[in-house]
């Protein structure tokens, strides 16, 4: 169900920005506090769990996929009276009374948001990028290491992601070739030692991946060293050469790291009164779907006590206002 094109839409108590597995939860949490919550999402909801092949650490789900899990988060929360609509968000702006989150079909004024829009890790651009992912490209270590138990992978990449995951991965690989298209690493020299010092991890340097190469999953990676173009068998390619949390609709500044990662508080606050941030959008130590649940569950808490604090102060000054007019 989509709102009519430009309608202003002042009859909900929460909008969700989002429909990956924080937002989701969030959208679960407020619709069974009987808020009034409707979930904006461009696509179809479930995030980057739609671009996750096979999950295994999710509780309660021995192994199931990406699809599947979003499917049955979806459904959840419409089932306990959720409201979502395919729309693209444009423009999240603090109007003081209220929040305006404009999207591509009408302009919501709500006194709560909870911004749940992911991020996107960056990708290489390379022929077999696309085509292998999930059956054998990677963007998450700790989502998909273990299917590469006693196999020889590659991570490509030099900054603190790749070399902490590089480590990570050993865990689970026979060898893991860390491929960095300069000489010197971009990581802390702390995360940079370690990983140099695994003997599992073996360095190539000045490359450049050209290639993702495979049949039905990837066999191989191409890439270039000193103008010699060189061919490297492996069963995975990790990627972590960065990762773009997706918040350029605020119009006013919200607090972030230097990557971008919205700051927020326990409750999951924002800098920006009425405005929440969960998931992978925030600045945190992991993104895990657990991590994201918990976010979206803790800042749905958080506004419905929000709401109720302001419902409760707007009824004692209306009280206050009635009395000094008697
Ligand atoms: P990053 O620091 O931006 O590093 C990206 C790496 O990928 C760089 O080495 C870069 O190479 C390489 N790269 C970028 N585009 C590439 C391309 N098209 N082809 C090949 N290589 C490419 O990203 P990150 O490692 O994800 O870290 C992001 C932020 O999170 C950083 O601030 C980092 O400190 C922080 N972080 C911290 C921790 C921790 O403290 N434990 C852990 C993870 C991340 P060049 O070096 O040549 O540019």
């Amino acid at each position: 169900m989509s709102s009519k094109p430009g309608k202003i839409e002042d009859s909900y108590d929460v909008v969700i920005v989002g429909g990956g597995p924080a937002g989701l939860a969030a959208g679960l949490y407020a619709a069974r506090t009987n808020l009034k919550v409707v979930l904006l999402e461009r696509g179809i909801p479930g995030g980057e769990l739609l671009n996750t092949e096979l999950i295994e650490d999710y509780p309660g789900f021995r192994s199931i996929t990406g699809f599947e899990l979003a499917q049955k988060m979806e459904a959840h929360a419409r089932d306990f009276g959720l409201e979502i609509r395919m729309e693209e968000v444009q423009l999240i702006k603090n109007m003081g009374e209220y929040r305006e989150v404009k999207t591509n079909r009408a302009t919501y004024h709500v006194p709560a948001v909870i911004v749940a829009s992911g991020g996107t890790p960056k990708k290489l651009g390379v022929p077999g990028e696309a085509e292998f992912a999930g059956r054998g490209v990677s963007y998450c270590a700790v989502c998909d290491g273990a299917f590469f138990t006693g196999e020889e992978i590659a991570v490509v990449g030099g900054g603190d992601s790749a070399m902490e995951e590089a480590d990570f991965l050993t865990r689970y690989a026979s060898k893991v070739y860390l491929i960095h298209r300069r000489s010197e690493f971009r990581a802390q020299a702390i995360i940079r030692d370690r990983a140099l010092a695994n003997p599992k991890i073996t360095t190539i340097l000045n490359a450049q991946v050209k290639s993702i190469n495979g049949d039905d999953k990837v066999t191989s990676i191409t890439y270039v060293q000193d103008g010699v173009e060189k061919e490297l068998s492996v069963a995975g390619v990790f990627i972590f050469i960065g990762f773009q949390p997706n918040n350029n609709f605020f119009a006013d500044h919200v607090e972030h790291d230097e990557v971008g990662y919205i700051i927020t508080d326990q409750t999951m606050a924002t800098n920006i009164p009425g405005i929440w941030a969960v998931g992978d959008v925030r600045h945190q130590l992991t993104k895990q779907i657990t991590t994201a649940v918990g976010d979206g569950t803790t800042a749905a808490i958080a506004v419905a006590k929000y709401l109720a604090e302001l419902k409760h102060a707007k009824a004692v000054s209306k009280a206050n206002a009635q009395s000094n007019t008697e």
